[in-house]
């Protein structure tokens, strides 16, 4: 079988082209005699790999001098239950606007370390919208204040930057970071998961706004610390290699490809033209999300009959789309559009969507 278009939330898509060079590059690492994986990580090769990455990565998303990057293990979930050890006093409020599953699952995490407030949710709509910027109720002594840029699950995502006065914003970019220029300024802390639109899983990116690792936060050791995985350069202890390269060669295909201005352009694209194929079904599909709050990247979708699910999914991999069954909290379908994802694989799922209505419609 030829490779397929991919819409699968996370492990994604990656590029070919990373792929085809990790794979010249698998057995052996330049003329370094051994794979990138099985070299030592305080070794020159790696060592270059690691800086290179950070400078591309910076270069992409435009991250000023005054925030640290942090390469880190333990996936997003690992950072939500580090952001209260790191930057709550103990018993010191957070506080958490919840849009979908995985705000949610950053109020859980943190709850254990600090005293998590809901600050505002949208899960008495399903999570459909977001909930009025008026209406969140925020403490002006909270340690940071908490949001999803993109909900995975539940295809949420803000449309601009919410503002939250002089608390910090901490935002989980994890299935949306580098799919649109952002303003690192506007955030203290942003995090990501790489699986998404970075690279593989395995590893994950925090940049963080040098004055906050100042705070003393809460008793930690040194490996859950960011100060000190600062100072170790992302390696008090090994690091993810193999992961680490592969996202420096993501992070180098999105540069080649022109950048975050270019990804969000073509972004536009395929989400407008998806969304449109569904509106325009007639009620065959259906995406539930307020229309000023769906996200670019991850496209919830529910055939008319839950019975016409399973011919949808086979007829779908039969026809070189896979990835497309949703998540087991909502059900239905979700198409996955990150950076990876080619305007042709979304023209391809348009054209089969068409298809199948007129079969089964
Ligand atoms: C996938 C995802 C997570 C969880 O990531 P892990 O790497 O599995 O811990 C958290 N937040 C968002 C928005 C995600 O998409």
């Amino acid at each position: 079988m030829a490779r397929a278009y991919n819409f699968s939330p996370g492990p994604a898509m990656l590029p070919e082209p990373v792929l085809r060079q990790a794979q010249a590059e698998l057995l052996e690492y330049r003329d370094a005699g051994a794979s990138i994986v099985e070299l030592s990580h305080r070794g020159p090769e790696f060592l270059e790999v690691a800086q290179r990455t950070e400078a591309d990565l910076r270069r992409l998303l435009a991250i000023p001098d005054d925030y640290a990057v942090l390469f880190t293990a333990g996936g997003a979930t690992t950072v939500q239950a580090l952001l209260p050890l790191n930057f709550a006093a103990p018993g010191q409020a957070a506080d958490y606007v919840l849009t979908g599953h995985w705000g949610k699952t950053a109020y859980l995490q943190a709850q254990p370390a600090c005293a998590a407030r809901i600050a505002a949710s949208s899960e008495a709509d399903g999570f459909t919208r977001l909930p009025p910027r008026a209406e969140w109720a925020l403490a002006a002594d909270a340690a940071y204040v908490h949001i999803t840029a993109n909900e995975t699950i539940h295809g949420v995502e803000f449309p601009e930057v919410p503002e939250v006065g002089t608390v910090p914003l901490v935002a989980d970019f994890s299935s949306s970071i580098a799919s649109a220029p952002l303003d690192v300024r506007r955030f203290g802390l942003i995090y990501a998961g790489a699986q998404k639109n970075l690279g593989p899983v395995g590893i994950a990116v925090v940049i963080v706004r040098r004055d906050l690792l100042e705070r003393a936060g809460q008793p930690r050791a040194p490996i859950l610390d960011y100060r000190v995985q600062l100072a170790a350069e992302s390696m008090l202890n090994t690091p993810p290699s193999w992961n680490w390269y592969m996202l420096g060669l993501t992070v180098r295909w999105m540069l080649d490809e022109g950048g975050v201005e270019a990804f969000a352009a073509r972004n536009a694209r395929k989400a407008a033209r998806l969304y449109a194929a569904i509106d325009g079904s007639g009620g065959f599909y259906r995406n539930p999300v307020a229309p000023e709050a769906r996200s670019r990247m991850n496209v919830p979708f529910f055939l008319h009959d839950p019975r016409l699910d399973a011919p949808f999914l086979e007829g779908a991999r039969a026809a070189g789309l896979i990835g497309l069954k949703g998540h087991r909290v909502l059900g239905g379908m979700r198409a996955s559009i990150y950076n990876a994802m080619p305007e042709a694989g979304v023209e391809a799922l348009v054209d089969y969507l068409q298809e199948f209505q007129r079969r089964h419609g």
